[in-house]
């Protein structure tokens, strides 16, 4: 029957939703097996369902070794590493986790901000070195009077820009289309964005589509006093440029919670004061991970009792 059929993990999970999984269902961890090409192969005759996260993804190849496959369940909102064009040909369902991170991973771009204009982890190192004892930190630059750019306004770029309102300063956007109900002023163009703007705030999709969008051009735009932040994926900024134009005073700070060859981060980037480092943390809170974790359950769960999805991709 389908709920005797395997599950295939492709990642470790959240440890409560992973045993929670483990324990409602048959799970395979692909990530543990000695011999992947021999579980994938076994699995072949009758796996169903995959769950990865957004990091692990699944790509073609392994997917054309599960042919009955119908559903990748992902833990994450961002499903650029899942061959999404593969499943729409092949009739396989996509969900996701949307809506549910979106507040902590607005938070976390204000605080990569905060943190990048008012160096607030150089102070935290000032005070527990004992120089505050020699004397004060020197200044810093100042979120008031700059205007903020988001490229992206999807779910994350709208909460973003809600507490940028918050804190007072102009919000202008980019995105593939103008949006009718929006008020803040579009750019078509991104370079023409970043030229506008004081800070970029990348928070699109990651993906071939977006690869390199925040490009050298734009960064050289955003300027010396520039702020680049990138809550979005590595692979939207052109991340041997951005490291390049920190490094030479061509663009001012950057804030970053996410890097093209997670967790390798370039190592110019380790000792330049002017950056603020995550590890890809966004979502990373146990309220929000719990939200995550119960969505993913739920769709899986929808799936095996033969109901409408949760979350699907459109
Ligand atoms: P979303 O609601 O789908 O928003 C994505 C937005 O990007 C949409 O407004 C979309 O435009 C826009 N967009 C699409 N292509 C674009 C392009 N070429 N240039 C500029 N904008 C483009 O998704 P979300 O829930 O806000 O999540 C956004 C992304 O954040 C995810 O895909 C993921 O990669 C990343 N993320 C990161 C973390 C983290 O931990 N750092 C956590 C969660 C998510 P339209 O509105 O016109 O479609």
């Amino acid at each position: 029957t389908m709920n005797t059929s395997p599950i295939l993990l492709m990642a470790p999970l959240y440890p409560p939703t992973q045993q929670e999984l483990e324990s409602r269902w048959t799970v395979r961890r692909l990530f543990e097996a000695a011999d992947a090409d021999a579980l994938l192969d076994e699995l072949a005759a009758d796996c169903r369902v995959v769950v990865t996260t957004g990091g692990r993804g699944i790509d073609a190849a392994a997917m054309a070794r599960l042919p009955k496959l119908e559903l990748v369940a992902c833990f994450g909102v961002g499903v650029d590493a899942i061959d999404v064009d593969y499943c729409k040909a092949h009739g396989i369902a996509v969900t996701n986790t949307p809506d549910v991170l979106t507040e902590d991973v607005a938070d976390l771009a204000l605080a990569l901000l905060l943190a990048t204009l008012r160096r607030i982890p150089a102070g935290d190192r000032f005070v527990r070195e004992g120089r505050w004892l020699k004397g004060s930190m020197p200044l810093t630059q100042s979120l008031q009077g700059r205007k903020v750019g988001i490229v992206g306004l999807g779910r994350i770029g709208m909460a973003i820009a809600r507490r940028c309102e918050a804190f007072g300063t102009p919000i202008g956007w980019h995105g593939p289309r103008a949006k009718p109900d929006v008020s803040w002023p579009w750019f078509d163009d991104v370079v023409a964005l970043g030229r506008w703007a004081d800070v970029l705030v990348a928070a699109c999709p990651g993906g071939a589509a977006t690869r390199g969008l925040v490009s050298r051009a734009v960064l050289e735009a955003l300027g010396p006093d520039g702020v680049f932040v990138n809550i979005a994926r590595g692979s939207v900024v052109d991340e041997p440029a951005m490291v390049e134009l920190l490094g030479n005073g061509k663009l001012g700070s950057a804030g970053l919670d996410v890097f093209d060859d997670e967790p390798n981060v370039p190592a110019a980037l380790l000792t330049m004061e002017n950056v603020v480092l995550q590890p890809h943390v966004g979502s990373g809170t146990h309220p929000t991970r719990t939200a995550m974790g119960r969505l993913v359950l739920d769709n899986v769960a929808a799936w095996m009792e033969g109901k409408p999805l949760v979350t699907p991709l459109p």
